[in-house]
Parts: C-alpha cells; structure tokens; sequence
C-alpha cells in the first residue's frame, strides 16, 4: 500500500477491510492481534537479569573479595578461598534477588498505568487496553490523550496534535482528513495521520490504525531511544558519596592496622587478609540495596492505600512533602454534582420547580436545552451518577431530562455541526447547530422560531461556561421571552447574584446563545460575540467527609493543604472552609497571579490556602514561589495542559479515574481513586519508609563502626587479630544485613503524622544520629574487645576468646536491632512483637551463629571454638547491657519530650 497519508480516508478503510461505522469484528481484531503482536514498543531501558547481575559483581567490595580468594588460593589457604568465594556468591544472590525483586515490583506498577483507548468495534464503541490495537481499528482520540497507533484520521473537530516526541517541534499542529496525494510530506507536514507518542491538545478525531508497537513511527525510532538512567533517591546519593568516603576512611584504616600488625612481626599474608577483613568492616555494603528494597516495598504498600507510584524516588520524596496543592473538583469534592436551582434573569426555579413547570415556561426550556446540546455527556444508567461523561456536564442533561427534554431528541432536531471544546483558559465551551424550521409536533422557542421563519438565521450557537467569563461576551440577554441589551449595570448585577450563590459554596454555571447564518460557520472567532445571556444554573457537589479528616491530619503533620481550582473564587473559599482547610477569606484568583512577579507571590504564598480561577499556566507560578520558600510540594492535575506543573512539583500527582492519559505520563504517582485522602495516607507510608530507612542505616552503621573498633583497639592492647578475615565477612553480610532488611517492615511510628515534617535538606546523620552512631559502636566494640581480652589465654593455643569476640558482637548487634526499632517508644511494651519479620531475621541469625560454634564442620571452617554455657552467659548479659543503655536513652527522651 501507499503511505496511508497519501490515500483518502476510504481507500486506507478499505485496504484495512474495516469500517468507519461498524470498526473491526471482535473476532478480527483478535485474528490481526494474532499477526501483528501487542501494540507495544519494545523496551530498552528495562534492566535485564544479566546486567542486575553484572552491577552486582562489578561492586569495589566484590572485586576485593574475589581478589582475596585468589590470592587465599594462592597462598594455599584453601579453606579460606572457598569459604569467601562462597559468601561472595550468596551476597551476590542476595543483592540480586533484592535488585531483581525491586524492579519487577517498579515494572508491575508501570504496567498497571498503561492506558485504555477508546475504538469502535462491531458497531459499538468501546474501551480497551491500548496494547490490543490492531491495524484496522477505528481510534477514538480526544484532548488530553497520548495516541496510541499510528493513524490516519477519517474525522476531526479542531483536532490540534502536539508532536515533539517525533518531530521536536513543541506548538500544536492542526489536523484534518484531506488525502496529501503530492511529494514525500515530511512528518510534521502530513496533517491528517496521527502518530504513536504524540498528544492530542485540543479537539477530538476519529482515525484508522495503520501501523501498531515497533511499525510505527515512534517504534522506528525507539532504537535510538537512550537507556534510561537509573534515578537516585537523595538519600541515595548521599549514600553513595558516604560509601566513598568510607572507602577511603577504609584504604587510610588498613595502611594503619597493617603497619601496626607488621611491627608485631606478623608475616606478609595475614597483613593482607588484615587489610581485606578491614576494608570489608568499615564500608556499609549492604546499605544501597536494603535502601532500594525499602522503597520499593514501600511502593507496593502505597499501591494498597490506591497510590500507584511511578518513579520509585518519589516514595522518600513523598515522606518530606511540606505542601499538597489539591484541585478540588473530584479530589477534595466528590464531583457528583446536581442541579438544585435554575436562575433566570427575573426567576428562579428548584429543582423539583423545573421537572414541574416541563415545558411551560419557554425561556426556562431554551435555557434547559442549551444545558443539554452543549453537552458532551449522555445518559447512561449503568453508572452511579446516571450519566456518562464530565459530571458538571451529567448534571445538566438530567435537569433537562426531569422536565421532559431528552437529549438525543434534541440532537436529531437540532444536529451539531462546529464546536469549541471546553478549556481551563477560557472556562466555557461551545457548540454550533443547524436551525430548520421545526416540523409538525416539536417546539422551538419563538424567538427561534421567529428568526428561523424569517430566513436571518440558520444556525444556532450554544455556550456555557463560568458566569463571569460568559457575561463579558453577552451584548443582550433575554428577560421574560424578550430580548435586551445587557447593560453594564445588569452585568454587575448579574455578577453580584452569582458571587452570592458561589458564596454558599454553589458551583454556577452561565448559559448563552446566539442566532448566526452559515456565512460564519468557518470563523470560530465569532461564536462566542455578543451572545444573548439565558441565565445560570447552579449546582451542588458535596465534599468528600474523607478529605475533612485528611486536611486535619495534614495540619496536624505541619503539612499545608492548598486547594487550586478553576472554579469562582467565593465557591472555592466556601468549600475550602467546610473542609477546615482555611478560616480566612483570603483567596488568589488567576488575574491576581497574572499581575504579581514570582518574588511578590512567594512573599505572600505563606498566607494564601485558596487560590481560584485559576488555569494550569498558574500552577507553575504557585510552584515556583513555593519552592523558592524551600517548601516540598505535591501538587496534583488531571488535564492536558497540568504536564508542566505536575513535572516540577517535587511530587505531581495525577488522577487514575478522570486524569487525561498525558496527566499521568508526567506524573510521579497517580491516584487511582482520584482521593485527596489518598496522597495524605502515601505521605504517611512515606515518613514510615524514611524513618526505616534511617533505623537501618543507624543499625549497620553501628555495627560497622564496632568491627572496626574491635580491629583497631585489639592489637593496641597486643592481642592478635581478635576477628578473622571470614568472621568479619560473616557478620558484615549476614549479621548486619539479614536484620537491615527486616527493618524495612516495621510500622510507622506512633507520632509519624504528629511531627512536622523534617527539613528536606538534612543529611543522613541529622539530629544527632552520627553521634549516636559512634557512641553506641564504640560501646558495642569496647564491650566485643574487652571480653576478649580477659578471656584471652595470652596466645596458649586456644581461639575461645576470639569465638567470644565473634558472639559478643552478633549478639549485641541482635539486641541493638530489638531497640532501633522504636525512636523513643520503650522495647517493653506489648508492641514488641509487632514486627515478626525481625524477630524471625534476628532468630534465623542466632541460630546460625550457634550452629557456627558448635557444629565441629564450621569450627574448622570459621575457627570457631565451642563455648561453655558460662562463656554464652557472657555474651547474653553483654547483650542485655546494650538493651539497658539503649532504653536508659529512651526514658531520657520520653522524659524530655513531656
Ligand atoms: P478544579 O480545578 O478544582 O478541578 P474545576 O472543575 O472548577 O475545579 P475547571 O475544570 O478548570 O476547574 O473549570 C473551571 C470553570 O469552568 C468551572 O468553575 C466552570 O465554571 C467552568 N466549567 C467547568 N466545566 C465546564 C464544562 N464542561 N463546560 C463549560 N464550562 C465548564
């Protein structure tokens, strides 16, 4: 076939032997799924098993290690060589099962956001899964959506596409259905193809599938697409460069014990196994992949609470967030709306009034049918709010149904022919009609009728949008069947009834229309001028009572809750005072943003809670200011134009239900039930993750600290090395890592949501933990080296002493875990059992720490002697006395906090 562009629209149907009406069969669809494969592009950036593995082993601390067994080999030290090859090999498995489980968990979620499309098939439209599109498929496409296929459209009303993804250029570009017969049309040039990857900006279409995954443009050149880079969570990197650090702490340590070692005459080989044991002690290597499986575990806890995350850095950010900006349609309001009175310029009637009056009163009827031509949501009573569609919309073609005009009658009377969607900018929207004169049986109202009858009029246009908008392009407005000039004093009237309504937290909707001959229909400009104002209708839309108890928690967690809607300023005020998000009456409208520079805004933002009329360019200003105020903020957007703001939110947040399909792609998580609630309980889950982070890094940090105090004050006092190469080896992967991960799943504490959150610029050992750290593995090494040194024979023969340094440590590492558990909270309360997984991490690593002492195979292994019950005594009170001074800190704190 020729490029489809080059074709006309019915040639590519018929080379795809589907129709524009009736789409594919089920049934071909499947065959062509079959022998196209998923609409899917291949992915690069996708780890694969191999190259986790490989990152594994190309860590410093493995390479080391591997050096160490060859050399161990060498020097014929057989059982050493196997014995590091073999913990090599399981911290390897270890930390690649953890990496491979953390991206498989990531992977799940990303699928989980890959979006519906609409088509038609067997005559019905439809909504599938964008993977099973097939060439042939009659698309669906509207504002908001990333289309999903290739395409050549067959229909499209005022469809613009933005196409940087394959042609960089960043304006949208018009499309429409001509066939482009002539030349080779670059990309960019053929207007009536659209293509996979890029978005629609406006408008909507309806196109064929021509080329699916790897056919299309996009799959062409995905090849070409960079891997992407893995992104660091802040605490990650400053891990990272901890890590280095330490390293060379570590390189600085070993020329220091070595040398000490080689004055006491040691030979050659144990300096160097002396050196490796030391480099292995002092760097945490353990730490950036227990840090990876708690946030990944801690996405899939957010998963549950409805938070789908898509950039796993966003589960540390989200624990930091200082400010959640909120759009209050839907999130912090229910978005059920319905109609409860209807306001005519000298009338007003309620809902019960209006189905009453059914027909009787003809402006009442005309402003009725506006509500429900300008419409874009249809009945349908499989759902909960009757109707199918932007609620606000639903709401007004069931007011119109009650008093008798149904909708698709109307459609067929009064058939649209033009329209200008509705946009967060202009706040209305507009739809053209072709006026005949009415046949036997149906009514329109006389001034209709009249102009219609007298040959002025062919057309009709219809428009509804926000009242103070649509009022400053209304010239006239009809009052009692006839029509006026809509005065200035009138219009501020007009305004003051709407303030008034809005003031009760109504959301008001204005209606207008206009007489208008076909000589216009190709000049848009002119359908929304001096329109004839048909009055207003007013609509409640409760606010969600979990959000009440949300927006109390964020306070109470010295987190701001900021609503930013595009609603009238006195609703939104209104309603932010229900949800006790503010008490004042301060509000910012869009104008207001539009007047004032970023510095003026951040130096006012402090005191600004509501901001409204507001369209998504002011998001970014409301971003910027708040950022310069070194805020964190979340902020959230469901709509095309939202992509901007929710990327440079620390945290975007996209709705799962109603958010457009570019909305998400941008966003770091999506709310799949559309809940402010929801993004309070994933910043919770957050602070949890946060604080287990920093409970594991404050436990392998101490033990690490304590080996390395252990080697260092050991030859000081002249003993011999008190740990082996392996002994250190052991504790390092095992003792410190088995517990670390288990530390991964412990609750929140029970004040995460009664602190402020902590300033987002800390360091990993902010208050106070660095110290903490050196103090408690000095005392854990002290107490380590110390009962070695009295049960030290002065090198008899016997190694017990260096097999009680060895349980010394394990065991009060063990008991140091019990502690970290809690902040301040005592380990003698019944929540000590509230982690099981760390009680059983903790009962797997005793046991193997007895079976190291007395299984007579591991004491040739490990050089470990049996103790006697008296000698385990020991290190179970060295235990008990790391419990004692942990908890004395505690009661201390407990104590201050009061
Ligand atoms: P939020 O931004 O909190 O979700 P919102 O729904 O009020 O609130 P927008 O969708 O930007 O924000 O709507 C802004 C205004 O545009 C509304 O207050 C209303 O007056 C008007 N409006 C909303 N939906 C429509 C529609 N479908 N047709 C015409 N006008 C609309």
């Amino acid at each position: 076939m020729q490029a489809p562009h080059r074709l006309s629209a019915e040639k590519v149907l018929e080379h795809h032997e589907t129709s524009f009406q009736q789409g594919l069969s089920t049934s071909a669809a499947t065959r062509l799924l079959g022998v196209y494969g998923p609409n899917e592009l291949i992915e690069k950036g996708k780890k694969k098993p191999w190259r986790i593995l490989l990152a594994q082993v190309k860590e410093v601390m493995i390479l080391i290690l591997l050096a160490a067994v060859v050399v161990s080999a060498v020097l014929q030290e057989y059982i050493d060589a196997i014995v590091i090859l073999v913990i090599v090999v399981l911290n390897t498995v270890l930390g690649f099962w953890q990496e491979f489980k953390a991206e498989n968990a990531m992977a799940a979620l990303k699928k989980m956001t890959v979006p519906h499309v609409r088509v038609r098939r067997d005559g019905a439209e439809q909504q599938i899964s964008a993977k099973d599109l097939v060439p042939g498929d009659i698309l669906l496409i509207e504002a908001g959506n990333i289309v999903p296929a290739d395409a050549r459209l067959i229909s499209a009303a005022n469809l613009k596409v933005q196409e940087a993804a394959l042609t960089g250029e960043s304006e949208s570009v018009d499309k429409d259905t001509g066939a482009l017969p002539d030349g080779d049309l670059a990309l960019a040039d053929r207007k009536n193809m659209t293509y996979r990857g890029t978005v629609v900006t406006y408008g909507r279409g309806e196109a064929v599938v021509t080329g699916t995954g790897m056919q299309t443009e996009l799959g062409k050149i995905a090849t070409l697409l960079q891997d992407v880079e893995d992104e660091q969570t802040p605490l990650q990197r400053r891990l990272a460069k901890l890590g280095r650090s330490l390293a060379m702490a570590a390189g600085l340590l070993i020329v220091i014990v070595a040398g000490m070692i080689y004055l006491q005459g040691a030979g050659v080989k144990e300096m160097f196994m002396t050196a490796i044991s030391m480099a292995v002690a002092a760097i945490p290597e353990g730490l950036p992949a227990v840090v990876t499986i708690a946030l990944a575990l801690g996405a899939q806890q957010m998963l549950k609470k409805k938070a789908l995350i898509r950039r796993l850095p966003a589960v540390e950010t989200l624990g930091g967030v200082t400010v959640i900006c909120s759009d209050k349609t839907g999130t912090l309001t229910q978005n059920k709306m319905t109609v409860s009175d209807v306001v005519l310029p000298d009338r007003r009637y309620s809902l019960a009034e209006v189905a009453a009056e059914h027909g009787a009163d003809a402006d009442l009827g005309l402003l009725l049918l506006t509500g429900t031509l300008c419409n874009d949501a249809v009945i349908d009573e499989n759902t909960p709010n009757g109707t199918l569609g932007d609620p606000t919309e639903g709401a007004l073609v069931l007011a119109a149904q009650q008093a008798g005009l149904v909708q698709r009658d109307l459609q067929t009377l009064l058939p649209r022919v033009r329209e200008l969607p509705f946009d967060s900018e202009r706040k209305r929207m507009s739809t053209v009609h072709a006026l005949s004169p009415p046949s036997q049986g149906t009514t329109l109202h006389p001034v209709l009728a009249a102009a219609v009858q007298q040959g002025q009029a062919d057309h009709l246009v219809l428009t509804k949008g926000a009242t103070d908008g649509l009022i400053e392009v209304c010239g006239r407005i009809l009052i009692n069947g006839a029509i006026q000039p809509l005065s200035e004093k009138k219009k501020a009237a007009l305004s003051a009834e709407n303030a008034a309504m809005a003031k009760s937290g109504i959301r008001v909707l204005g209606l207008a229309y206009r007489l208008m001959t076909v000589a216009e229909l190709d000049q848009p400009a002119h359908y929304e001028q001096d329109l004839v104002f048909l009055g207003m209708a007013c609509m409640l839309d409760p606010v969600r009572p979990e959000a009440i108890e949300s927006v109390r928690l964020c306070k109470q967690a010295g987190i701001r809750p900021v609503m930013i809607t595009g609603d009238h300023p006195l609703t939104a005020v209104a309603i932010a005072k229900t949800l006790g998000l503010t008490t004042s009456d301060t509000v910012l409208t869009g104008q207001d943003l539009d007047k004032m520079t970023i510095d003026a805004l951040s130096a006012r933002i402090k005191a600004v809670s509501v901001f409204a009329r507001v369209s998504p360019k002011h998001k970014m200003a409301i971003i910027d200011a708040l950022q310069a105020q070194h805020e964190v903020v979340a902020m959230t957007g469901d709509g095309v134009n939202d992509a901007p703001a929710l990327k440079s939110a620390d945290i975007g947040v996209a709705m799962g239900i109603t958010g457009t399909d570019v909305s998400k792609e941008s966003s770091d998580m999506v709310l799949l039930d559309d809940n402010f609630a929801t993004i309070v309980a994933a910043v919770k889950e957050g602070r949890r993750i946060y604080d287990n982070i920093r409970k594991f890094v404050r436990y392998i940090l101490t033990g690490n600290t304590g080996e390395i105090v252990v080697m260092l004050t050991g030859p000081l006092v002249g003993m011999p090395l008190p740990l082996l190469p392996i002994q250190i080896l052991w504790i390092n992967l095992v003792t410190d890592g088995v517990p670390a991960v288990a530390l991964g799943f412990e609750d929140a504490e029970h004040d995460v949501m009664n602190r402020p959150p902590y300033d987002p610029q800390e360091g990993i050992f902010a208050r106070g933990l660095g110290l903490q750290i050196l103090v408690m593995g000095f005392i854990i090494g002290l107490m380590s080296v110390g009962t070695g040194y009295w049960f030290w024979d002065g090198g008899a023969g016997s190694n017990a002493w260096q097999t009680m340094v060895f349980t010394m440590l394990t065991f009060c590492q063990m008991a140091y875990a019990l502690c970290v558990r809690r902040r301040t909270q005592s380990l003698f309360t019944k929540s000590w059992l509230g982690n099981p997984m760390l009680l059983l991490a903790i009962g797997i690593t005793l046991t193997l720490q007895l079976i190291l002492i007395y299984v007579p195979f591991f004491n040739i292994v490990f050089r470990t002697t049996p103790l006697r019950p008296a000698e385990l005594g020991v290190c179970a009170v060295g235990a008990l006395v790391i419990i004692l001074i942990a908890e004395s800190r505690k009661l201390f704190l407990r104590h201050k906090q009061h």
